[in-house]
């Protein structure tokens, strides 16, 4: 027991060796001391008694990773994403994600509180991992605007969800927009939205299904690069005319992009989201015979738009990269055999975002160390109100720590990833880099390859509010 740092009894704590430590903006090697849940002390060669000492030699020390955008298990056309609480930040956190924030999908007529309910009835007690929520709301009116306050002061939610698409389940039309904007603005909140033109893509597949074209590659050619851009500019400018902070999520593509580009130039800060697959894989999948593997909104697209966004995150365009996880199991997705409108949107990633960004992002020269913690960790947690607890390597940060060897090559399959579903969309791609051990909250949660902690450990962390600049 050291007594001169007054540690509590009860409280573990660990002392992490020798690490080069890669923050956003700092790139340093030292030593780490984390007492109960949090670091207490970064410097070199630290004099503590710790209950455990970890030697990080040769390795790399990121904070955990946030992934901002999954759905697990999702209540989705009479059948749930295939990863629930427990497996879906489970395997998060292999990969080196230790936080998530999954949405919670208001019913049209239902108030947002049922909507909360229903979820946590899912969540609660369940996660490995911590975890939080973006409140999707799919039905704005008097009732509902009344709710928004109560999310952003009493619950820690202060992210909305907006779907400019699916019209009639999800779609909110531009009266609602601007309405929801103009209260969560007031409350401190941010609003994120789906961008793609609904009426469009409702349009072309009516017209490819009328026309039987029903095969994966017609999920792709309904919807086209415009209906993105289109509504990607629709929504800056509604969040510039209303002064809302406004973030896009998974964003594609070249148009959308030019969108937001243009945007900036009126000093109006639109934070994008992409994702892993849109920057590593492109719609030549779809002329596959296994193409519903990759069948998810938007889709995949062209090589171009891949260089566009690798280019958007190293202009500061591109704020973060996330993953849209939303696992089907093979069976769910031969639902859609017939008809691509029927195939469960979606595909696997939350375990292999940090692997994945890591090795054809730095390991391959595309993006810096500081970039890739930016992206995969301290943007997330800027934008949605959880810095410096997430997100950092600071002190009196969280101890989320991944320890990660930057020379260990993999393979990737389904017959070693932790996700529950029976394919990878990422199957015998060799990956530079591997995560070793990571804490969650100052607890080993992984540790070469084996899980240490059970569902329970991961809390529910309630977020700031938010003002859409970092
Ligand atoms: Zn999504």
């Amino acid at each position: 027991m050291n007594s001169q740092h007054n540690r509590s009894q009860s409280q573990t704590s660990i002392l992490i060796n020798n690490g080069r430590i890669i923050t956003a903006d700092a790139d340093y090697t030292a030593d780490i001391y984390i007492e109960g849940e949090i670091i207490k002390a970064i410097g070199k060669d630290l004099q503590y008694n710790a209950d455990e000492t970890i030697d990080a030699s040769g390795m790399l020390i990121f904070p955990g990773g946030i992934d901002p955008h999954v759905h697990l298990d999702m209540p989705f056309m009479g059948t749930y994403s295939s990863d629930n609480y427990e497996t879906g930040t489970r395997a998060a956190l292999f990969g080196g994600t230790t936080m998530v924030i999954d949405f919670i999908l208001q019913k049209q007529g239902n108030s947002l509180q049922s909507a909360l309910d229903d979820w946590n009835s899912r969540a609660t007690g369940n996660c490995v991992g911590d975890y939080s929520f973006h409140m999707a709301v799919t039905d704005f009116n008097e009732e509902t605007k009344k709710e928004i306050r109560h999310f952003v002061e009493e619950e820690g939610i202060t992210s909305f969800k907006t779907f400019m698409a699916y019209k009639g389940a999800l779609m909110i039309d531009d009266r609602q927009m601007i309405g929801l904007m103009e209260e969560v603005k007031q409350q401190g909140g941010l609003v994120t939205v789906h961008a793609t033109n609904g009426d469009m893509i409702d349009y072309l597949i009516a017209k490819h299904r009328a026309e039987g074209k029903l095969s994966p590659l017609y999920h792709y050619l309904s919807q086209p690069e415009v209906t993105e851009a289109e509504a990607s500019e629709r929504f800056a400018d509604m969040a510039n005319y209303t002064g809302c902070p406004g973030y896009i999520v998974h964003l594609t593509c070249e148009g959308a992009l030019n969108a937001v580009r243009n945007a900036t130039r009126r000093n109006q800060n639109v934070l994008v989201e992409t994702c892993i697959q849109y920057l590593l894989v492109d719609a030549s999948l779809y002329e596959r015979e296994d193409g519903a593997k990759w069948v998810m909104s938007p889709p995949l697209r062209e090589k171009k738009d891949q260089e566009t966004l690798w280019a958007g995150i190293n202009q500061g365009l591109v704020k973060v990269v996330a993953t849209d996880h939303c696992p089907f199991k093979w069976e769910q997705k031969l639902m859609g055999k017939d008809d691509f409108s029927k195939i469960p949107n979606g595909h696997p990633a939350i375990e292999h975002r940090m692997e994945l960004l890591y090795s054809e992002g730095v390991h391959k020269g595309r993006i810096s160390l500081n970039k890739y913690v930016e992206v995969a960790c301290t943007n997330p947690a800027k934008i949605f109100g959880m810095f410096p607890r997430k997100g950092s390597i600071g002190i009196d940060s969280d101890a989320d720590i991944v320890i990660f060897d930057p020379n260990a090559k993999h393979t990737i399959s389904s017959s070693s990833h932790h996700m529950n579903v029976d394919y990878s969309a990422y199957e015998g791609w060799e990956v530079t880099g591997k995560v070793k051990t990571v804490l969650l909250r100052g607890k080993v949660a992984i540790n070469e390859n084996k899980c240490i902690l059970d569902k329970g450990y991961g809390q529910f962390i309630k977020r700031n509010k938010v003002n859409g600049v970092i």
